[in-house]
């Protein structure tokens, strides 16, 4: 058994390459989810609905600098009939993810599609935002419509590094301000970072984790960083991209994150199965206890591209879900069909505040 984890001994495991030794780590870490978050494994449909992105972050294949995309934003309706589809399928929760938009038809947009998603579903669906960086007033805004959870990556926590991949204008200050102000207005609140980054250390990985600990985050997703041929890094620098390096530094990571935080959700990014077709099962075996489905209309998949090589970019959502829940339940998880499958981290946060009070 392995006692609480110090940043030294997590040090160790990133480097670790013995697979029965890594075969150990990730089963105390299934152990380990199963003991505190439950056996069960939740899903939340993801909605991409729609890529025109003000931001212009070196890695990301949609960013404002790449004109090879063709650009597209869905309607309510399309919007609404897709969450529908979640609903009907008996996902919990669905998840609103886009390129990042601050004008007023967006705010209005999203607004409407929150209020438009509680109607449809009775109250019953979960809704999760990965919207960016707002300002305070479109965060409280969207939470008074039914947004209570939202994600928003750190992307790596060394400010240095995070200078090195994004353009000058985007701060990192501003972003994790924006994390403290989703927590502070009472949404369940997820970051995370990628993986394998160019000039990422392992010891940069160690603060990653020390970072959602010290900002009491309730979420994680985090997945391998995987490159895009239209990104504006230097070709020199992709050209070193290791993907099965990367694959096996996302689920010690998220096996760490696991051992070391205990209650929060952890998610098995899609990330993982672009480089492996079960990646994302292997993702729950490693600790991960959150699948995010993607249930974009078919049309417009081919225009989310974040990275290279995301799966399913052809399948019809209920045919994507039946091959997953197949393979969830032989990597031998249940899942949590029509629940929320809030984070424990925050149910247990918000029950200690009230006894404070
Ligand atoms: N625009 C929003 C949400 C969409 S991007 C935001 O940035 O928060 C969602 C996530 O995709 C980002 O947080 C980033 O971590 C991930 N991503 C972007 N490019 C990637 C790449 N090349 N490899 C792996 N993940 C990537
Ligand atoms: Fe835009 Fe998000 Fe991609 Fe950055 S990571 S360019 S904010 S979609």
């Amino acid at each position: 058994m392995l006692n609480k984890l110090t940043p030294g001994d997590m040090l160790v495991w990133l480097g670790e390459k013995d697979p029965r030794k890594l075969e150990e780590l990730f089963r105390e870490a299934r152990a380990c989810a199963i003991e505190h978050v439950g056996p069960k494994v939740y899903f939340r449909g993801i909605v991409e609905l729609g890529n025109i992105c003000a931001k212009d972050c070196a890695y990301c294949g949609i960013r404002s600098g790449n004109t090879r995309v063709k650009r597209y934003q869905m309607t309510i309706e399309e919007i609404l009939a897709a969450a529908r589809e979640a609903f009907e399928m008996n996902y919990g929760s669905v998840v609103l993810q886009a390129g990042e938009r601050q004008d007023e038809a967006f705010l209005l947009l999203i607004e409407e599609a929150l209020q438009g998603i509680k109607a449809l579903s009775g109250g019953k669906l979960g809704i999760t935002l990965s919207l960016g960086e707002q300002s305070a007033e479109t965060y409280e805004r969207w939470f008074r419509a039914g947004g209570h959870r939202y994600l928003l990556r750190i992307e790596t926590s060394d400010p240095a590094l995070y200078r090195q991949l994004h353009p000058a204008d985007h701060s990192f200050d501003a972003r994790l301000a924006c994390l403290r102000s989703l927590k502070r207005i009472g949404y369940q609140t997820g970051t995370g970072v990628m993986i394998g980054l160019p000039w990422q250390t392992h010891e940069n990985l160690v603060s990653d984790i020390l970072f959602f600990e010290r900002e009491n985050i309730d979420m994680i997703g985090m997945g391998p960083y995987i490159p895009h041929v239209d990104s504006a890094l230097p070709k020199s620098v992709t050209d070193k991209y290791d993907a099965q390096e990367n694959f096996r530094l996302g689920l010690v990571m998220i096996a760490l994150t696991r051992l070391f935080l205990k209650d929060v959700n952890i998610a098995a990014a899609t990330a993982l199965q672009a480089i492996d077709p079960t990646g994302r099962e292997k993702g729950v075996m490693a600790g991960a206890n959150i699948i995010m489905p993607n249930i974009t209309p078919v049309k417009y998949r081919g225009d989310y591209q974040l990275y290279a090589g995301k799966p399913c970019l052809d399948e019809d959502p209920r045919k994507c879900s039946g091959c997953l829940e197949l393979r969830v339940r032989n990597a031998g998880a249940e899942i949590g069909y029509g629940e929320w499958g809030d984070p424990v981290h925050f149910l247990r946060k918000k029950k200690t505040a009230k006894e404070c009070k």
